[in-house]
């Protein structure tokens, strides 16, 4: 999406340990209109695959996993990370590195939201190492659910999160995928950089 590569570039900024900064648009301001534009592409990109509900982990994925539910006329549905005062029920629940903090955390979805009827379209800001996204596909195999696919925002192509999952035959797609990144350069895949 050129639109998203020329909005990394105008704003993103570059911080150690390979972390893309985008918090003017995607990860504390949000760029609401532009936001309902990357859910529209989301919705294009799996327009055939019979969606009954996106799935997302909170905080960060929140917002472009909404636009990608409202594009797609389907219900979101976040993964917790925290605590357990809120939820009733019974639960499915995985364990997942975080690589912005360098921890392990579990994430939980009640079982009343998704079941084996359900197709379900995996959404995401960044897809670095695949840790989080492949702590869904685990929530969505204890569900019995069908895996659509997984759809981020951004790609960080250098880390190879996402070619392990297209490895496990899994439907992965990046509305921008990043190359290489620096502090003073960044290039995209397939853009003519
Ligand atoms: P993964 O689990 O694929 O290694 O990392 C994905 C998660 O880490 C995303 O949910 C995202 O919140 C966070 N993340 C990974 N890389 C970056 C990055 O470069 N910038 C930001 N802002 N978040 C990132």
């Amino acid at each position: 999406m050129k639109a998203l590569e020329d909005k990394i570039l105008a704003e993103g900024t570059v911080l150690p340990g390979n972390i893309l900064k985008v918090g003017s648009f995607l990860n504390h301001q949000i760029d609401s209109v532009f936001m309902m534009s990357m859910g529209e592409e989301i919705a294009r990109l799996f327009k055939d695959a019979h969606i009954t509900k996106v799935v997302t982990i909170e905080a960060s994925g929140i917002a472009v996993a909404l636009a990608a539910g409202i594009a797609l006329k389907v219900p979101m549905v976040f993964a917790k990370k925290h605590g357990t005062s809120n939820i009733s029920g019974s639960i499915y629940t995985s364990r997942v590195h975080s690589y912005t903090h360098n921890k392990d955390y579990n994430i939980i979805i009640e079982r009343q939201f998704i079941d084996s009827n359900d197709c379900v379209l995996l959404v995401d800001d960044f897809l670095a190492n695949g840790q989080a996204i492949q702590g869904l596909v685990e929530i969505v195999d204890q569900a019995g659910a069908s895996l659509a696919g997984a759809c981020v925002a951004i790609e960080k192509g250098f880390q190879h999160g996402g070619d392990e999952l297209r490895r496990r035959g899994i439907r992965v797609e990046a509305l921008a995928t990043i190359e290489s990144m620096s502090d003073n350069s960044l290039t995209f895949r397939g853009a003519d950089n």
